[in-house]
């Protein structure tokens, strides 16, 4: 991959209006979840189990595999195959509540000796929790640590180039000791040196808190950074290109919400099943960001908050860059899910597709510098294995191509049908967890 200096598309932010509500709310618990497994885990509970929340209900098939919790008490439904908010499909397991909404659980209850873990140990912790990183990748952490011995630097990505999503900025301002304390054990299990956070210009208000933190609790070995807020810079590749040349071996980058999930893991022995989203955009009455459980329809999540004032013209998961329509309002919010949008007419101005002109605009806009006009022909052709010669794999689904294309080809689409073809012919038959659905 070339690291051709890329600056990238400065976008409206949205933001405003999420910003509006800052108070981290978490609803009473809805009627029901239904909770998508990944390929890499089989369900450990039946139809007719009761389930608590935390409780773990699927079991990983692999060491670099994490296990499933129920994000809530109930009894389980259904197991069985669902659309999910990816446009893909997978193994669920939804749990109904019993009886009326009740307040989320809380895990207040502190680990003993916590601080004097050691490295396998949190990695096992991290596993067993079912942490996975809360971008769209969903990786096992415990496994992402694994890949390589040691990660030099960690960084910690506090950015959100996507208009109208504000949920990290939101967590990081309610949290920003527990955020540390998460970086400080994610530091221990990579054996990093230094540990980065990394803001968007913009964010000052962020920046000078985190730094007021870290000064107070003198961790040298702690910095804060800061890119400009331009579209797609904050992106985990953008900023291993920015300061380490893109090299995956000198620095590993997490979420700061995952750094989170690790010290509520870790801290208060709290499995991975919730998580702050933001559910915004001109349609939804009250945009905010917010806890969810996993597993929660996009149709509750925006009920949550207080619904739409006029209908939709997309429903979007992530935001309208890189994000994907929805089509139907019953799929669920997943460990990747940033955010909920419920867009108007105006703001997605639909064009019908037209064929491509070769004006090389895609080309010039790819921060890593792939062909998308070469590989979404490609893939439209069925021809998948062209596609991955003109590298789709090193896409990292900015949208960027999908934005500036005055045919309005819709590449994005294109390039994860080829991406997901590449990744299910790469996965050995025991993983693939369609072939046990009865
Ligand atoms: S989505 Fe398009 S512009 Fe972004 S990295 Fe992929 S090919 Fe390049
Ligand atoms: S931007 Fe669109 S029209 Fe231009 S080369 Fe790329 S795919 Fe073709």
């Amino acid at each position: 991959m070339s690291t051709r200096n890329f600056v990238g598309i400065r976008l409206e932010r949205k933001k405003e209006a999420s910003l509006l509500n800052w108070n981290l709310k978490r609803p009473y618990t809805p009627e029901r979840v239904r909770i998508s497994l990944p390929a890499t885990a089989y369900p450990c509970v039946h139809v007719g189990n009761n389930v608590q929340t935390g409780q773990k209900i699927a079991d990983p098939v692999g060491p670099g595999c994490a296990t499933v919790h129920s994000s809530m008490e109930g009894v389980i439904e259904k197991i069985a195959i669902f659309p999910d908010a990816t446009g893909g499909e997978s193994m669920t397991v939804e749990v109904r509540r019993q009886g009326d909404p009740k307040a989320p659980a809380t895990f207040e209850n502190v680990r003993k000796n916590w601080e004097i873990l050691k490295e396998e140990e949190l990695l096992d912790i991290f596993q067993n929790s079912g942490i996975v990183t809360t971008d769209a990748l969903m990786q096992p952490v415990h496994a992402k640590i694994k890949k390589n011995e040691q990660h030099p630097t960690l960084i910690i990505n506090g950015c959100e180039p996507e208009p109208y999503v504000t949920c990290e900025q939101v967590l990081a301002m309610a949290h920003p000791l527990e955020i540390l304390k998460g970086a400080e054990i994610l530091k221990k299990t990579t054996r990093a040196n230094q540990i980065l956070f990394v803001f968007e210009d913009c964010n000052l208000e962020l920046v000078e808190l985190f730094k007021s933190k870290i000064y107070f609790l003198k961790w040298e070995h702690v910095k804060v950074r800061t890119v400009p807020a331009v579209y797609p810079q904050g992106h985990e590749t953008t900023l291993l290109q920015r300061w380490f040349s893109g090299k995956e071996d000198q620095a590993i980058v997490f979420p700061a919400s995952t750094a989170f999930a690790v010290y509520e893991a870790v801290v208060h022995q709290k499995p991975f099943y919730e998580r702050v989203l933001t559910v915004g955009g001109e349609c939804v009455i009250e945009p905010r960001s917010l806890w969810l459980p996993l597993g929660i329809s996009f149709r509750d999540a925006i009920h949550t908050c207080k619904g739409v004032m006029r209908e939709p013209q997309k429903v979007i998961m992530g935001g309208p860059m890189a994000g994907t329509a929805q089509e139907n309002l019953e799929v669920s919010v997943m460990a990747g899910t940033n955010a909920i949008l419920a867009l108007p007419k105006e703001v997605i101005r639909d064009k019908a597709e037209e064929p491509c002109i070769r004006c090389g605009a895609c080309v010039d806009m790819c921060p890593v510098s792939l062909s998308p006009a070469m590989i979404t022909l490609a893939a439209e052709h069925g021809e998948f294995e062209l596609a991955e010669k003109w590298d789709v794999s090193a896409c990292i689904e900015c949208g960027n191509c999908s934005y500036v294309c005055p045919s309005k080809r819709p590449m994005l689409k294109w390039i994860r049908k080829a991406q997901a073809e590449m990744a299910q012919t790469a996965l050995p038959k025991s993983q693939k967890n369609h072939e046990y659905a009865s």
